[in-house]
């Protein structure tokens, strides 16, 4: 599912990317405005009400007239209900819409950065952004619509009817909006600061919590227990501390917006009635009870929007984390690139350098050709670049400096998104989903008949793991595979490739994690899945890959060696050491 619309948040302007959130919503906002000056008519309305009321009694009558403001007073309730179900329906239906749109935007943005992106951010930092930042603005949107609408709303009433009855008293609402102004301008800039202090540690915090849970195997196997638990402690700590400060900006903030308002309240309401008692102004006692209420109202309702300060700082901040996915600069550029419908699995490296950072070339002008259906195995000490090399030949990483030639063709001139469906990949330590084994090896093809599956599984030596199951094949695997071993996994990995019968298959380390029983499975397994693919595969063994083709030795990011096993053999070289090392 796409987003329904597409997004432009800039977090350099996260209020106007928030308003720009409402846009397409304008009509129903407008609409609901209505809905909104009948549903909160009584905040106005029902001071004049009282205020009527109180001029009636000093004058003693007459009763029928009370009678018919209890009426009115009852009917402008009454009314509230009905519109106040309305205004949510309405109101919340657009917020919990917006909530869809910002969490698909970030999902689907996620499937187009590049994969380096995940390198650098965790899950739980991509998991902070997508439910709980979206939850706050979810949040601030929910909770300012209703009072900051009723404060415009009696704001407007107010003044109006001072207009009409006292106009000697409007300019003192005029001091109000200064006021709030001010206290606004004092601290926002501190509380934009304290907000993002905040997000950035709890996003740490998730993290670390995050690496706790992968890493508690390990932690257990050593008895690292107090040590992991000293590591997410002292992150709760800064959560505590930079929550704090958030805290205490915000009740600076709370307390003084109080203070001035009521000041200004009574104020308001003691100089109305000394303007009542010297007869300087022609005021009712109803009418002093107007402006008190009034006063008292409208100053009531600034406190309110000026206490959304927090709320709108927090969901300021969380449409900036948002947006810093949205913007995300590394992304996979394939949109309107060539699309390659089907690929013979050439490869031509020409000068490939590749650099993560500031360290050194982890590939440096590496150039090497590889025909199709070739099997080209790499081997070098951990660190000289093999993983590297599997991810330029899959567009996961791009060459620094030279080019990378698939079939002849630019690499970054292709759709690469197409060049994958005829791709197959085999790691270390293979990743299934929560879901039945059918479905793993099925995933993401159209559906495929039992057969195919059949004899996928064949090849894959995996039968005996699905006879095993009590549900065979359509038996559910725990969450990343926990119900099956490693070498099963592998097993259902290969057989996964083999049902999309890969152009290009990618093995690194596929036999590394398993023991020599499994492993014999496994790699029987892969010989069968390798052939007529071209094959670049990475073993810890080197007598997995006495077959392959040619054999490529890399140190520190440069091809010292390249030839078949014999050859390489022959050559007393650095893949001979390599061999006689492992050589029973
Ligand atoms: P191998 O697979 O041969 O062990 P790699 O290709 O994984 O080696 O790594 C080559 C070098 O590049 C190493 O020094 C490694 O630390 C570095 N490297 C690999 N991947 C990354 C990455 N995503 N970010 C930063 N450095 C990396
Ligand atoms: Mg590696």
């Amino acid at each position: 599912m796409q987003p329904e619309q597409p997004l432009t948040l800039d977090p350099g302007r996260p209020l106007r990317s928030l308003l720009g959130l409402l846009r397409p919503y304008r009509a129903r906002l407008v609409g609901i405005s209505a809905i909104f000056i009948v549903k909160d008519s009584p905040l106005w309305l029902l001071p004049v009400i009282t205020a009527a009321a109180i001029d009636y009694v000093v004058a003693g009558g007459p009763l029928s007239a009370l009678g018919v403001l209890g009426i009115i007073a009852a009917a402008l309730l009454l009314q509230v209900y009905p519109t106040h179900i309305l205004f949510t329906r309405a109101y919340m239906g657009i917020v919990r819409r917006i909530a869809v749109t910002l969490r698909n935007a970030v999902v689907a943005r996620l499937q187009t950065v590049s994969i380096g992106y995940f390198g650098r951010t965790s899950a739980a930092v991509m998991q902070s952004k997508v439910v709980r930042d979206v939850e706050n603005i979810e949040l601030m949107f929910g909770q300012i619509g209703n009072p900051l609408g009723s404060a415009i709303v009696v704001f407007l009433g107010a003044i109006t009817m001072t207009a009409l009855s006292v106009p000697q008293f409007l300019p003192v609402y005029a001091l109000t909006i200064p006021l709030g102004v001010g206290v606004w301008a004092l601290l926002r800039k501190r509380s934009h600061r304290r907000n993002e202090d905040f997000r950035i540690e709890m996003e740490q915090y998730s993290r670390a919590v995050g690496d706790m849970a992968v890493l508690m195997p390990i932690t257990r196997a050593h008895g690292l227990e107090q040590d992991s638990f000293t590591r997410v402690a002292e992150r709760a700590e800064g959560v505590r501390s930079r929550g704090l400060s958030l805290d205490m900006v915000n009740g600076h903030f709370g307390a003084l917006s109080w203070v001035l308002m009521q000041l200004l309240a009574i104020g308001c309401l003691l100089g109305a009635g000394a303007l009542s008692v010297s007869e300087t102004v022609d005021i009712t006692p109803g009418e002093v009870v107007l402006l008190g209420t009034y006063f008292t109202t409208l100053t009531g309702t600034v406190m309110t929007v000026l206490s959304f300060m927090p709320v709108i700082a927090r969901g300021r901040e969380s449409i900036r984390s948002i947006a810093e996915v949205i913007c995300e600069p590394d992304l996979e550029q394939n949109e309107g690139k060539r699309q390659v419908p089907d690929i013979e699995a050439g490869f031509r490296f020409e000068d490939v350098t590749v650099r993560y950072g500031d360290e050194p070339p982890a590939l440096s002008a590496v150039s090497l050709t590889i025909a199709p259906g070739e099997t080209i195995a790499f081997v070098g000490a951990s660190g000289s670049g093999k993983s590297t090399m599997m991810n330029v030949a899959l567009g996961f990483v791009r060459p620094s400096s030279g080019r990378v030639l698939l079939d002849g063709a630019d690499m970054s001139t292709l759709d690469l998104r197409s060049v994958r469906r005829r791709v197959s990949v085999v790691p270390q330590d293979s990743v299934l989903f929560e879901g039945s084994i059918r479905d793993n090896i099925t995933y993401g093809l159209d559906p495929v008949p039992d057969e195919r599956v059949q004899v996928a599984i064949a090849r894959a030596n995996a039968e005996e793991i699905i006879d095993a199951l009590p549900q065979g094949w359509d038996t559910t695997v725990g969450q990343r595979g926990a119900r099956l071993s490693g070498g099963q996994r592998q097993r259902i990995s290969i057989a996964r490739a083999l049902i999309r019968d890969p152009r290009l298959l990618i093995l690194d380390e596929a036999t590394s994690a398993l023991d020599v029983e499994s492993e014999r499975k496994v790699q029987e397994a892969l010989e069968r899945l390798m052939v007529g693919r071209t094959t670049l595969v990475v073993a810890h063994r080197l007598s997995t890959i006495r077959q392959a083709d040619r054999i490529v030795v890399l140190d520190r990011g440069r091809i010292v060696e390249i030839g078949s096993h014999d050859e390489l053999v022959e050559r007393a070289g650095r893949y001979r050491e390599l061999w006689e090392m492992q050589a029973p």
